[in-house]
């Protein structure tokens, strides 16, 4: 079903959403940017239309529904331990294309990586419908072409905004009772990005070879990339996490266990006892960052974990192009061994 919605017709309809769901979408933080009197975008509950911001890609991915930066798994005493109450309201999210197939990424590494299900990310995960919002153009740094990441059919309601007025199309019966006795029908169809200006060449291999693990490639990052992990941090695909105890002042017997955001590239990720680390060099970090994204997880799981949504890209302080590392990748392994030394 499909409808077209004047603004004051779409803030009725998130009105009455909103009695029953939590509604996140991309906003507008003032001033909250890497350069003074610049902003993010970043995803929070929204009650009007006029608060999201659907001209420009959001800094943030919505990840932090389903996976927020901090945690607390549960509380603790010497004896007990009980889980925190959590909201049960179902939510739902607009996000464009390429982050509801990085959701499919999350889901993989949470719900069937080592054949565990994570409760934690599951619970949140299942109350999240998924609104998708129509990409009227590519953006800066976007290659969700190249990764096959532009196009979805996993969503509930699709929304093309536009100055004047909104199209959505509807595909969840749930949701169809909200829509009685609101604007006008029609046969909309969402349309998905069909390129991007940035085009990478994932390299098609069913084994890395040995030698581009130490290939002078990944040395230029040891010392331009200054391992902030702002990259991961902005990343819908990125999922690790650190867990740690807090414990209380006056009764260090009594605490709770939070999880909070982690990431490869940081220092400390891969410290063990005795303090060994795996990755100590910077250019080692990206290089496991690469694989991961595009190697890795697609010989387990059949599908590339990145989505070219170039978050990571957009916000690198020191203008490192994931985008670009992957295609002198490619590159390398198209030379040969030889020219790699
Ligand atoms: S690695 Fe970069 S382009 Fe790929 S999903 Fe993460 S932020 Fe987006
Ligand atoms: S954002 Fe750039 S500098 Fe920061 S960790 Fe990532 S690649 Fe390195």
């Amino acid at each position: 079903m499909g409808k077209s919605l004047s603004h004051n017709e779409f803030n009725v309809l998130l009105g009455a959403l909103a009695k029953d769901y939590n509604i996140y979408a991309p906003a507008r933080f003032e001033k909250q940017g890497r350069f003074s009197d610049t902003d993010i975008i970043r995803y929070r509950q929204v009650s009007q239309v006029e608060e999201i911001v659907w001209q420009a890609k959001s800094t943030y991915s919505p990840k932090e529904v389903v996976m927020p930066v901090t945690q607390t798994l549960f509380y603790f005493t010497q004896t007990e331990y009980r889980e925190p109450e959590t909201d049960t309201r179902p939510c739902l999210v607009f996000l464009r294309a390429c982050d509801i197939n990085g959701f499919a990424s999350l889901d993989k590494i949470y719900l069937e990586n080592g054949g565990t299900e994570d409760i934690y990310y599951k619970r949140l995960r299942e109350k999240v419908k998924f609104i998708l919002i129509e990409c009227h153009t590519s953006f800066d740094n976007c290659f969700c072409v190249s990764m096959g990441a532009n196009t979805t059919d996993n969503y509930s309601m699709a929304v093309r905004f536009g100055e004047e007025n909104i199209q959505l199309e509807l595909k969840d019966e749930q949701l169809a009772g909200y829509l009685d006795n609101i604007g006008q029908g029609n046969d909309f169809k969402p349309q998905f990005i069909q390129e991007n200006k940035i085009k990478v060449n994932v390299p098609s291999v069913a084994e890395m070879p040995d030698w581009i693990y130490n290939d002078q490639m990944w040395k230029q990052y040891d010392h331009r990339c200054i391992a902030c992990g702002r990259c991961n941090t902005t990343c819908v695909t990125c999922s690790c996490y650190t867990a740690l105890d807090v414990l209380y002042d006056d009764n260090c017997q009594v605490g709770e266990r939070r999880r909070v955001w982690a990431s490869c590239h940081i220092d400390g990720f891969t410290d063990m006892a005795g303090g060994h680390g795996f990755r100590k060099e910077n250019g080692a970090r990206m290089r496991f960052k690469v694989f991961h994204k595009i190697y890795d997880f697609n010989k387990r799981f059949g599908k590339h974990m990145c989505v070219g949504c170039g978050r990571c890209d957009d916000n690198c302080p020191e203008y490192i192009s994931y985008s670009n590392c992957i295609n002198i990748l490619n590159d390398r392994l198209k030379e040969g061994e030889k020219a790699s030394v």
